[in-house]
């Protein structure tokens, strides 16, 4: 039969948990937890960027489509008006030109002023008025100008020049279309001014209700270049960037989204909401990991301590067992099997009751039954494998757990027997041996001293007196060992009867005053009502002489020792109590044991055997009493003792015994 002892710890994972580990883990998992999350976050915000980066081209694709729609519009009408001057074959018949050159600029919003420049000298402008300044403008003579001219000549394509600053006043684009006849002599030019804030104009609340910021470059190569719409100082930070083909270049229109800082602010939260998480998760598994700790140090020290009950069980030096609350053997441990001559399986067959005396069976199992409440210890006879019992000191008590069983010790109390009945022998035959001889001694001196023998002369006077008393002390001292033999072997007799409770107080009083009398000290009786007790006269008589007598030999002279009584429910308490230099703190848990003396010397003094008070005990249990003390040292004792009070007799009156 084997105790369970369970798996310990590796040192290993001893180490792994007992340190700092888990802690730097946890800082380690929070570091990993806030990475990742940042990490999720920049691609987050990389996703909205890319978003909004797409969704800010798109509309911007839409507002250059606008533009263009509209830049077109307007430059389809000089294109048409260059193939009415070719099939004119570049006569200009200003009576038919003014209302077709009217037409069309009624049709084109944005056009400010058309210009005919043959041989590249403007000689017709419509309309008139505002523009007289352009007429006669000659281009090879216009610095500013002329390049660009002259590339649409070379190039003999259209060409969209501007923002330029124009002749008649302000800034314009010149759409300038080169003329070339039938046949291929050049002709000049049709230049198309275009109102610059007219073509825009509906182009900053279109981008505003699309929750945009333009920016429009006619010179996108031209980093100094003026934007004609819009500011370039964001222009590195635009979110789209979208070409413009116009005839002769390219524009660019830049693009980004206001919204910007609102998207910023939710990143905050965003980063702030993840940050928490991280904290809490990180939180959480520092929790779990400490909790993990600790559970593994409980089940670590139970183990350390299952370890430790298992080799205390193995190798205690007297009988150990566990047994099922039935007395079943769950365990048992070597001593105890080398005790009963039997091996752990051979008992393993039976429980602990098959093992007691018959006569003690009922015994065990009562105390095996109560030992689930409280420890239990008794004596009992176990039957060894030869079926020769050995006395045994048994311990029984509750252990909870997996399964709840008792533990049990065994003690062989075999020797401890033997030499207490050897010395109750001793005492016994040494008592009776010393009793007959002393008696005659006593009875003889008494006579002598009495002076029933004649006149004792005056010198041997005092010797013999000192002889008689210590023959009469050592008399009681036999008497003394004879009962407390007699009691502990339960060879004391006893007569039990119904008693009046006062009459016995009376008579132990009245024996007790010749002895009080000569120390000075006088006896009193105090109670109240008399109540029947279930008692052995004799044998309540020898107590109350002892109390008596204590009580009167350690009162100062002069001083009165009470005896009383008094009726608490089913109890009466006799108590005697004197006014002598009372019990010391230090002896007052030895009063009721065997020769115990406060004092040596004094007791001498006052004589006696330290006995008394154990007889006493004995006697009051054997009569169902309890017996004690009340002391306070310098204020004197009250010695007690109570029984249990029994119904008045139904006849009408009861003698009490003497
Ligand atoms: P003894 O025969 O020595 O009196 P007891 O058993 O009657 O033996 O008393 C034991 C000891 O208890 C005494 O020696 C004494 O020290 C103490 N004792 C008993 N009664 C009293 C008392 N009334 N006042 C003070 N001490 C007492």
């Amino acid at each position: 039969m084997n105790l369970h002892l369970g798996s310990p710890s590796t040192p290993a994972t001893r180490h792994w948990l007992g340190g700092r580990l888990p802690l730097g883990l946890a800082g380690l998992l929070l570091l990993v937890l806030l990475g990742l999350s940042e990490l999720l976050l920049q691609q987050v915000q990389q996703r909205r960027e890319d978003q909004q980066r797409q969704q800010v081209s798109s509309q911007a694709g839409e507002l250059r489509a606008r533009l263009l729609n509209e830049l077109n519009g307007t430059l389809h009408l000089a294109t048409g008006l260059a193939a009415y001057l070719q099939s004119r074959n570049g006569v200009i018949d200003e009576a038919a030109l003014q209302p077709w050159i009217e037409g069309l600029t009624v049709q084109s919003r944005h056009i400010r002023n058309i210009a005919l420049a043959p041989d590249n000298r403007i000689s017709y402008v419509y309309p008139l008025a505002g523009n007289e300044g352009a007429l006669g403008l000659y281009y090879p003579d216009n610095p500013l100008q002329w390049p660009s001219v002259q590339r649409t000549i070379t190039s003999r394509q259209p060409v969209l020049d501007g923002p330029i600053s124009l002749r008649q006043g302000g800034q314009g684009l010149a759409y300038r279309v080169p003329v070339f006849l039938r046949d291929g002599r050049y002709w000049g030019l049709i230049s198309t001014v275009i109102d610059i804030p007219s073509l825009l104009r509906e182009l900053p609340a279109a981008a505003r209700s699309m929750h945009l910021q333009i920016a429009l470059f006619s010179q996108p190569d031209d980093l100094s270049s003026p934007p004609m719409l819009g500011s370039s100082a964001w222009r590195t930070k635009a979110h789209s960037q979208l070409q413009l083909p116009v005839p002769g270049g390219q524009w660019l229109l830049l693009a980004r989204s206001t919204e910007d800082a609102s998207g910023s602010a939710s990143m905050v939260w965003l980063r702030l909401l993840a940050w928490s998480l991280s904290l809490i998760i990180g939180g959480l598994l520092a929790l779990m990991l400490r909790a993990a700790q600790q559970q593994q140090r409980a089940r670590q020290a139970l183990d350390e301590s299952r370890q430790r009950f298992a080799q205390a069980f193995v190798t205690a030096p007297q009988g150990m067992a566990l047994l099922t609350p039935q007395g079943r053997w769950l365990a048992i441990n070597q001593q105890f099997c080398h005790l009963l001559g039997r091996s752990a399986s051979e008992l393993q067959q039976g429980d602990l009751l098959s093992l007691v005396a018959a006569s003690e069976q009922a015994q065990a199992s009562h105390h095996l039954q109560a030992a689930q409440t409280q420890p239990q210890q008794w004596e009992s006879r176990l039957l060894d494998a030869f079926g020769q019992t050995i006395d045994c000191q048994l311990g029984a008590a509750w252990v909870e757990g997996q399964p709840p069983c008792l533990i049990l010790q065994c003690q062989d109390i075999r020797e401890q027997k033997r030499i207490e009945r050897l010395k109750s022998e001793f005492v016994a035959t040494v008592s009776h041996e010393l009793r007959t001889p002393l008696t005659a001694i006593a009875g003889a001196l008494g006579l002598v001293v009495n002076g029933a023998l004649g006149e004792v002369p005056a010198s041997m006077r005092e010797m013999l007196r000192i002889a008689e008393q210590n023959s009469q002390r050592l008399t009681l001292l036999i008497n003394d060992l004879l009962d407390m033999e007699k009691l502990e072997a339960g060879k004391m007799p006893f007569n039990l009867s119904r008693c009046s409770l006062a009459a016995q107080l009376r008579e132990a009083l009245s024996s007790l005053q010749a002895y009080a009398e000569p120390l000075g000290v006088q006896l009193c009786l105090q109670g109240g009502d008399d109540v029947m007790v279930e008692v052995d006269p004799l044998r309540l008589q020898q107590v109350l002489a002892n109390l008596l007598s204590n009580a009167a030999k350690f009162s100062p002279s002069g001083a009165q020792v009470t005896l009383g009584w008094q009726v608490t429910g089913d109890w009466v308490r006799v108590s005697v109590r004197d006014l002598g230099p009372g019990i010391s703190e230090a002896f007052q848990a030895q009063v009721f044991h065997k020769f115990a003396q406060a004092d040596a010397s004094t007791t001498r003094q006052q004589g006696g055997t330290g006995l008394g008070l154990a007889i006493c005990r004995r006697l009051i249990e054997h009569m169902h009493g309890r017996i004690g003390f009340d002391s306070t040292p310098g204020q004197g004792s009250t010695f007690w003792f109570e029984l249990a009070c029994q119904p008045p007799p139904a006849t009408a009156e009861d003698s009490p015994h003497a």
